[in-house]
């Protein structure tokens, strides 16, 4: 097939299996999926807001991968298919209403868990994405390597499967498998919850005569960044499954000094955070004047994987 045609094809089936309805995630529910926020709209996300809109970067992955960062109504901003509206309220009652106690390890969880999900939803999508493409290309190497794609995706949803299901027993036992580094910053006038890895598929690969048999799950990160009133809560977590990969890179956060933090969560968020959000003040002052530049890394960090080690000579915070 043409590239052309492909790619009118990718973006014909991406858009169909993106507005498709989904399940809510609690086992045995079947109701449909709302529209929820990744982060609380009446305190995280209205701190940042300007008449009622903010600034969020989006990754339009066809029909040619391309970062924008559009202005958004509140509304609008960090959402995802997630639950039901009745189990949504049940679940994330005690991170929705009012000040976040981030002494509480259930909440830490719960602002995990969402962030969670929303991967697992962004892969189950391009999973349905190529399944529709498959039933209509006929060239054994266009079909070949969407086949490869969609496992790929299949290995990196199991491991969030694995997490999420964690994060269930964790909710009702308390047997804390994760650990949280909270740590306060400055208030920063940009927000995200998101979850990356730091170490590559490849490394979880191993070669057997029959293929790729993956060994063990990628180590995830969870990065929560939090406006409150007065300063911004930084809160990285990870599956204490994890922790020979994680446990260095992470308790280094703890003894950098406020300029070296931002830096790294500044590298954190152009490496590895697709959409993050900012206030206009934000975007007028730091990102307009030097918005080719942030694009043009974007671009470069979202192909070239979150295990580079590449030095990254921008800042966004200064
Ligand atoms: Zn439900």
């Amino acid at each position: 097939m043409k590239d052309k045609k492909i790619n009118e094809l990718i973006g014909k089936c991406f858009t169909k299996a993106q507005s498709s309805k989904r399940k809510c995630f609690v086992e045995g529910c079947n109701n449909n999926a709302i529209n929820s926020h990744l982060l609380q709209k009446n305190g995280t996300l209205s701190l940042l807001a300007e008449k009622q809109h903010v600034w969020q970067t989006s990754y339009d992955k066809f029909p040619k991968g391309n970062y924008t960062i559009k202005e958004v109504g509140v509304n609008n901003s960090l959402t995802f298919k997630g639950f039901c509206n009745l189990h949504d309220t049940q679940i994330f009652k005690s991170i929705e209403s009012g000040t976040i106690n981030f002494d509480e390890y259930k909440n830490l969880l719960l602002l995990s868990y969402r962030a969670l999900l929303k991967e697992y939803r962004d892969k189950e999508t391009m999973n349905d994405c190529f399944r529709l493409i498959l039933k209509q290309v006929n060239d054994l190497k266009s079909k070949s390597s969407f086949e490869a794609m969609i496992t790929a995706n299949q290995y990196m949803m199991w491991d969030l499967e694995y997490d999420m299901a964690c994060i269930n027993e964790d909710l009702s036992t308390e047997s804390r498998v994760f650990h949280f580094e909270v740590l306060a910053l400055p208030k920063l006038e940009v927000c995200c919850s998101a979850c990356f890895s730091l170490v590559s598929i490849a490394d979880s690969l191993k070669i057997t005569e029959s293929g790729y048999i993956k060994t063990e799950p990628i180590p995830a990160v969870i990065l929560n960044l939090i406006p409150e009133a007065n300063e911004t809560k930084l809160i990285l977590g990870y599956n204490k499954i994890s922790e020979k990969y994680l446990l260095d890179p992470i308790s280094e956060f703890r003894n950098l000094r406020d300029d070296e933090l931002l830096k790294k969560v500044s590298d954190f968020i152009i490496r590895s955070v697709e959409i993050w959000i900012c206030s206009n003040t934000f975007y007028q002052e730091k990102i307009y004047p030097r918005k080719e530049k942030i694009i043009t890394l974007l671009n470069h960090f979202v192909l070239q994987g979150q295990f580079s080690k590449e030095k990254i000579d921008l800042n966004l915070f200064k």
